[in-house]
């Protein structure tokens, strides 16, 4: 399970509710997260999983504590982690919780790719994406299905289009960036909690994405996020632009981790 704050019921702004023990609703925020992702562990369990593994996403992950998480997981927590992110043939399905849509996405709340800041489009083999694309094309790599996600309704319909028979719970529905409708908070873990078991009987008929080659990811930074060019040139990077670089990769995997580590 990835988890994000960014599409949470109840989240619509970032200084407000999702800086670590700085925004002043930080602490609702964390346990409106921690409801939906007990929910989704529930349902999993329900629909028969046998070991849910939670990587705490936002932001560094300190969001997520061994306090109030369910008792069941294997929470992954801190940072770095990517590299010990087991996305590889040892599990069975991939969900999302609390995701956000890409940057750009038409009233999508709290929209951004990777980082708000540094980050102004991602394509992979051309195909625009965020971080719903590019776990559902890495855990793809390993044959593992992306089967759910949780979100608003552009980050549901940005899954969706991934994977057609994926299940959503669309808990919140953007009328801008930074408004909209929100589920109260028990009616989208219960959403969630059903979500997550139907996934989980369903996994047999849910696919994994299908990636075909050249892997190539393609980042367009932002003035702030721009990466300097280096002096050494690095296999399999290349600058096509003042702000935009292309990383080639065997796999999706080694092109996004070859991104990751500039
Ligand atoms: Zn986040």
């Amino acid at each position: 399970m990835i988890t994000d704050m960014e599409g949470v019921s109840g989240i619509f702004d970032i200084e407000l509710q999702c800086e670590p023990y700085k925004s002043p609703r930080w602490e609702e925020s964390r346990k409106l997260l921690t409801g939906e992702v007990n929910a989704a562990a529930d349902g999993l369990f329900d629909g028969g999983a046998t070991e849910v593994i939670v990587w705490d996403g936002h932001d560094s992950g300190h969001t997520l504590s061994v306090l109030d998480i369910h008792p069941r997981v294997r929470l992954l927590t801190g940072t770095p982690v990517l590299p010990a992110l087991p996305i590889d043939s040892s599990v069975s399905a991939l969900i999302f919780i609390g995701q956000h849509p890409m940057a750009g996405a038409a009233n999508g709340i709290l929209s951004h790719t990777e980082d708000a800041a540094g980050v102004q489009n991602w394509w992979a083999n051309g195909k625009p994406v965020g971080e719903i694309g590019i776990w559902t094309m890495v855990a793809a790599e390993a044959r593992v299905p992306t089967i759910m996600l949780s979100g608003d309704t552009a980050a549901c319909k940005e899954f969706l289009d991934l994977v057609p028979n994926g299940e959503c719970a669309e808990v919140k529905s953007g009328v801008s960036r930074t408004a909209g409708f929100m589920l109260p908070h028990a009616a989208a873990t219960a959403l969630i909690r059903e979500k997550a078991r139907r996934a989980m009987e369903r996994l047999a008929e849910i696919r994994p994405y299908k990636v075909t080659g050249p892997v190539e990811l393609k980042i367009e930074y932002t003035t702030a996020g721009v990466r300097q060019p280096t002096d050494r040139p690095r296999e399999g990077v290349v600058q096509l632009g003042p702000r935009t670089w292309l990383f080639r990769g065997r796999t999706f995997t080694e092109a996004v981790f070859l991104a990751f580590s500039m």
